[in-house]
């Protein structure tokens, strides 16, 4: 293997390029993303660099002398627009090729968005370095921010709009935030804790209408309430980046479908990151997982494997989100579970389990780090569900 290629350049394409340097690859490797930006950092922007004049080469992955020391070609500003598996080359929007003996498809996910009429007032996303600038700009104390969506981001946003001294309310159609993600107990401790800091979140309601009002917009919701809004921004869900791969006879369905090892069945072709749907074995399940580590680790898997160093990728998914005072930590899988229990919950703290198939699946810690390290183990170890729930000193800790 002379070329590899990594189509989309952001934290599990730029491992996927360390890794191969990592395990000796001497040949070309080119990193291909259709953002103008180096590889940079994304949980910062809901976060601290919402908050704060964040310095742009601050959310840097790697500073620019890394890609010329690691002789990685960077083509910036150029997303992949088709792959011709047979010739091994990806076309580019510009019409030049990369041609590769390897690829590894890292395209992520985008935020989605609300489908838009012509007068509609503009309804905010938060993705990159671009979409959290634009909407620094408009956090300034006193506004109403109308939030579509109780999720991770759309949370992680509240709590850092509060810190700007925005009124905030989120719109959610579930009974609870992160109900289908989470379970209804813990997305009812979630909706207590944004009460407590001063947001509202309508549950078991949708967005019906958004009119533009001056430069604010007007919000007619299911349940008759109508809301006046300074800013409004959407955070329901994110969905895989594939579309340019229609026709190239890489297998997708609701992201690129691997085998455990992230390869797919085109030779010389693996994906990694939020773009992955593969077997995850210690789950007995084909899943896609959107959090951070995944993407570094699979972003290093699927290196591997192109080098011929494939193993099946069984990590235990990780997740975290930081909201005021809460530090929220996830291990695990939960929505496929059959089982809850909630070992803990207070203002300060919760630590609740999920089970299937007889088995600790998953675990959510909040402000609880011990638990998290013992859960972590126990879902990595199969521990009996039974073992967890009512003698939790079997497993140590
Ligand atoms: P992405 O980061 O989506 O990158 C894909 C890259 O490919 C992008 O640069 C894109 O422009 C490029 N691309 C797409 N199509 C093409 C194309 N056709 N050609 C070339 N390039 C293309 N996770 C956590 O675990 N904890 C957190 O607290 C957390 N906070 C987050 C906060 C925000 C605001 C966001 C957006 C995400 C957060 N995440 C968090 C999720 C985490 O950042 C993602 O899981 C991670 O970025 C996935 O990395 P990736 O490389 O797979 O995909």
């Amino acid at each position: 293997m002379r070329r590899i290629a990594v189509v989309g350049g952001s934290l599990a394409g730029l491992h996927a390029a360390e890794a191969l340097r990592e395990r000796g690859f001497e040949g070309d490797v080119t990193l291909i993303s259709a953002e103008n930006e180096l590889p940079y950092d994304r949980p910062p922007l809901s976060k601290e660099a919402l908050l704060n004049d964040v310095p742009v080469d601050r959310l840097s992955l790697r500073a620019p002398q890394w890609y010329a020391d690691n002789a990685i070609t960077t083509r910036l500003g150029n997303a992949a627009a088709r792959l011709d598996t047979a010739g091994r080359t990806v076309l580019l929007d510009d019409g030049t090729t990369v041609d590769y003996d390897g690829l590894v498809i890292a395209t992520g996910s985008r935020a989605r968005r609300l489908s838009s009429t012509e007068n509609a007032p503009p309804v905010q996303v938060l993705r990159s370095i671009e979409d959290s600038l634009r909407l620094r700009e408009r956090l300034r104390p006193g506004r109403h921010l109308v939030l579509i969506g109780a999720g991770f981001i759309g949370l992680e946003i509240a709590a850092t709009a509060r810190q700007w001294g925005l009124d905030v309310t989120i719109v959610e159609v579930g009974t609870v935030p992160l109900s289908r993600v989470l379970g209804d107990e813990v997305g009812a401790w979630f909706r207590a804790l944004h009460a407590r800091n001063g947001v509202e979140i309508v549950c078991t309601c949708t967005v019906e209408a958004i009119d533009r009002l001056g430069d604010g917009a007007v919000l007619t919701l299911s349940n008759g309430r109508v809301l006046n809004a300074d800013v409004v921004v959407a955070g329901i869900g994110a969905s895989p980046v594939t579309e340019w791969l229609d026709g190239s006879g890489v297998p997708t369905t609701d992201g690129v479908v691997c085998h455990s090892d992230l390869s797919t069945s085109v030779p010389g072709v693996a994906a990694a990151g939020d773009v992955a749907r593969w077997y995850n074995p210690l789950f007995d399940e084909e899943i896609r997982v959107e959090h951070w580590t995944n993407a570094v680790e699979q972003g290093r898997r699927a290196a591997h494997t192109l080098l011929g160093h494939g193993e099946a990728f069984s990590a235990v998914p990780y997740f975290w989100t930081d909201q005021y005072e809460a530090r929220m930590r996830f291990v695990g899988r939960a929505s496929a579970a059959s089982e809850v229990a909630v070992k803990e919950l207070d203002d300060d703290r919760l630590v609740a389990l999920y089970g299937r198939d007889g088995l600790i699946r998953g675990a959510v810690c909040v402000n609880a780090p011990r638990e998290l390290v013992r859960y972590r183990t126990a879902i990595r170890d199969q521990v009996l569900w039974g073992d967890v729930t009512e003698t939790p000193s079997a497993i140590g800790g």
